[in-house]
């Protein structure tokens, strides 16, 4: 069980076959601790993905079992990736989805990096009911 009562890291989760490489990607920026590529199906006009390189399945996991350099190293990702793809002046969102309530599709633990448009709420009204 992880952390957070999610079920175990599996390894043959998208996101860790696209680390093995059994899978392409459009890699943004790769180094010790992190892979970023663009999101398979983009919801503006910049979408990348950032993942840390250990097997974890959520961000609790990654942040009480992960070593200090690779939770440093992972966000330098995040934010040197939205200073390259041009996002610092216009701004940018970070989001990222944990468990059934957050909507998480891929149980790697991963950081949505959104930017390049106006992206509106921060999180849809609940429906009427
Ligand atoms: P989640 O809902 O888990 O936060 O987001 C998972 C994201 O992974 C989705 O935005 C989805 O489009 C993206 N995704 C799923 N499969 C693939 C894939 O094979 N390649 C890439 N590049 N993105 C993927």
């Amino acid at each position: 069980m992880s952390v957070t009562g999610l079920p175990p890291y599996d390894d043959a989760n998208i996101f860790a076959r696209i680390l093995r490489g059994e899978i392409p990607c459009k890699k943004v920026a790769e180094d010790a601790h992190a892979l970023a590529f663009h999101d398979i199906h983009p919801q503006a006009p910049v979408h990348v993905l950032v993942i840390p390189k250990g097997r974890w399945v959520s961000a609790a996991d990654f942040h009480a079992g992960a070593e200090a350099e690779a939770i440093a190293g992972f966000w330098r990702m995040v934010t040197a990736v939205a200073k390259e793809q041009g996002l610092e002046a216009s701004g940018y969102r970070i989001l990222s989805n944990m468990g059934q309530d957050g909507g998480q599709e891929v149980p790697h633990f991963h950081v949505h990096l959104f930017g390049g448009r106006r992206l509106g709420r921060m999180v849809p009204p609940a429906p009427a009911g």
